[in-house]
């Protein structure tokens, strides 16, 4: 009988943990997670999930619009913004329901409240003490918001789920996935939006020219976007905030969201009492196998940094347990990882950017192609996909695949099991389209634009 209460003690019910609890259960391990907040993480409950379905609804602004040229007449009318707010709240309910009857029926014990390390395989959580064997921490993050005066007028996108009303007009401060999202979502909901990025072209890291076209189509459906510009001073005013940019000029808005990144869940862990250890940048260290400096204490997910993502703390999650309770290791491979934004329209990518891609093989063949969506022909409704591929040239290997369109994400998935896969530019180029879709364009890229 082992000496320990539980043999894997989680801290945190989001993706990574919950995932890595069910599973090592299981595989037979007694497994026990505390949550001092809502199941399901920050996906099911302030990001993935409920941004999502705020997505859908703001794209109904653009299928009323092109829908008289298709000859249907529909007249709507404001939106009814607290029915969409309660109606994604309940199903969000009903999601951390599924949350507790899946770790319910896998056999893993619940616990509500915060867990605090006491040491290495002890932790308190409301005055009682559990031990475990290994401890896991999957704590995930929270948003971050810099320290400009007149902060505490801000909100984050954890509050912009549960706002009473929507305002006549918005500002949004960052330009990564968060910002650029709820610029697009927030525009389609009928808010005039203004997004500011501090340099000169918003999603740093995704391709160039990618970049560049949904600035274009962000601007078309009537997004402000203030690049090399930043926030100074948020002051409030009698019917708002006014706030203060570098540039000297001042802007009246009726909110203001900050969307500038999310920094780990760590505070208040008792970090203190074990040897875990940060890394550089404040996330928690932890080498190949997830083990921190604590031999006994593994991290996850968001609160070890690297591509915040939910399938990533998920694939963490699965490895963990099969390498700790299943005998079997298979590292998680961070290599062409797809992912989506989704702003308006979306974006979807596997791969290297063409920069990237540059740097990393060399000799490049780049395949671009633009052109309106058959759906908008009928319309006026000016938006043009665009599609984007790398080839590497040595290999002929397909490295990078990006979209920018309607379902980008969608499209993306399935190329992304191609590009895992290894296929060359002469298997997309054997490989028979789907006539009339966007993404057979993808196959019948012939000559190279670079
Ligand atoms: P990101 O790290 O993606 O972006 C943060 C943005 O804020 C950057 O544009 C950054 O600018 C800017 N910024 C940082 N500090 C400041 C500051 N002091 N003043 C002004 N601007 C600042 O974070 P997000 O909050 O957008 O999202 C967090 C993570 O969540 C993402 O990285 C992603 O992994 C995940 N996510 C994934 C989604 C998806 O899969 N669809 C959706 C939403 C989130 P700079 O470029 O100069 O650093």
């Amino acid at each position: 009988m082992s000496q320990f209460d539980y043999d894997l003690f989680v801290i945190g019910a989001g993706s990574g943990g919950v995932r890595a609890a069910r599973m090592s259960a299981g595989l037979g391990a007694r497994v026990a997670v505390a949550e001092a907040r809502y199941l399901g993480g920050t996906c099911v409950n302030v990001g993935c999930v409920p941004k999502k379905l705020f997505s859908y609804g703001a794209h109904f602004t653009e299928n009323f619009h092109d829908a008289a040229s298709f000859g249907w007449d529909v007249s709507h009318s404001p939106l009814d913004w607290p029915r969409l707010r309660d109606n994604k709240t309940r199903e969000i309910e009903r999601l951390n329901g599924i949350y507790g009857n899946i770790l319910g029926s896998a056999g893993v014990a619940l616990i509500n409240g915060h867990a605090r390390f006491i040491d290495g395989h002890t932790v308190d959580v409301n005055g009682k003490t559990y031990t475990a064997e290994r401890i896991l921490i999957a704590v995930g993050g929270w948003p971050y918001i810099p320290d400009v005066p007149g902060r505490e007028h801000a909100i984050s996108s954890n509050e912009l789920f549960y706002l009473d009303k929507l305002p006549e007009h918005a500002t949004v401060v960052g330009g990564g996935y968060i910002a650029t999202e709820f610029a697009g979502i927030l525009n389609g909901l009928g808010v005039q939006v203004t997004q500011i990025y501090r340099r000169s072209l918003f999603l740093r890291g995704f391709d160039e020219e990618v970049r560049g076209h949904l600035a274009e189509e962000m601007r078309h459906r009537g997004v402000e976007l203030r690049f090399n510009e930043n926030v100074s001073a948020i002051e409030k005013t009698a019917e708002g905030f006014r706030l203060q940019l570098d540039s000297g000029d001042s802007l009246d808005t009726g909110l203001v969201l900050y969307a500038t990144g999310r920094k780990p869940l760590i505070d208040d862990l008792g970090l203190e009492n074990t040897a875990v250890a940060l890394d550089d940048k404040g996330f928690i260290a932890v080498s190949d196998s997830f083990q921190t400096a604590e031999p006994s204490v593994y991290a996850l997910g968001d609160v070890i940094g690297g591509m915040e993502l939910t399938p990533v703390a998920l694939a963490e999650g699965m490895n963990l347990a099969r390498r700790l309770y299943g005998g079997v290791d298979q590292p998680v491979d961070y290599e062409y990882i797809p992912t989506a934004i989704f702003c308006q329209p979306n974006i979807g990518t596997v791969g290297y950017s063409e920069e990237q891609a540059r740097e990393k093989f060399g000799e490049i063949s780049v395949f671009t192609s633009q052109f309106r969506h058959l759906k908008h022909t009928l319309t006026d409704n000016p938006s043009k996909v665009f599609l984007k591929l790398i080839v590497d040239k040595a290999s002929d290997r397909v490295v990078g695949v990006h979209m920018l369109g309607d379902e980008a994400g969608e499209v993306i998935q399935g190329f992304a099991v191609a590009i895992k896969a290894g296929a060359t530019k002469a298997m997309f180029d054997t490989t028979i389209g789907i006539h009339p879709t966007v993404a057979e364009e993808f196959v019948t890229l012939r000559e190279a634009t670079r």
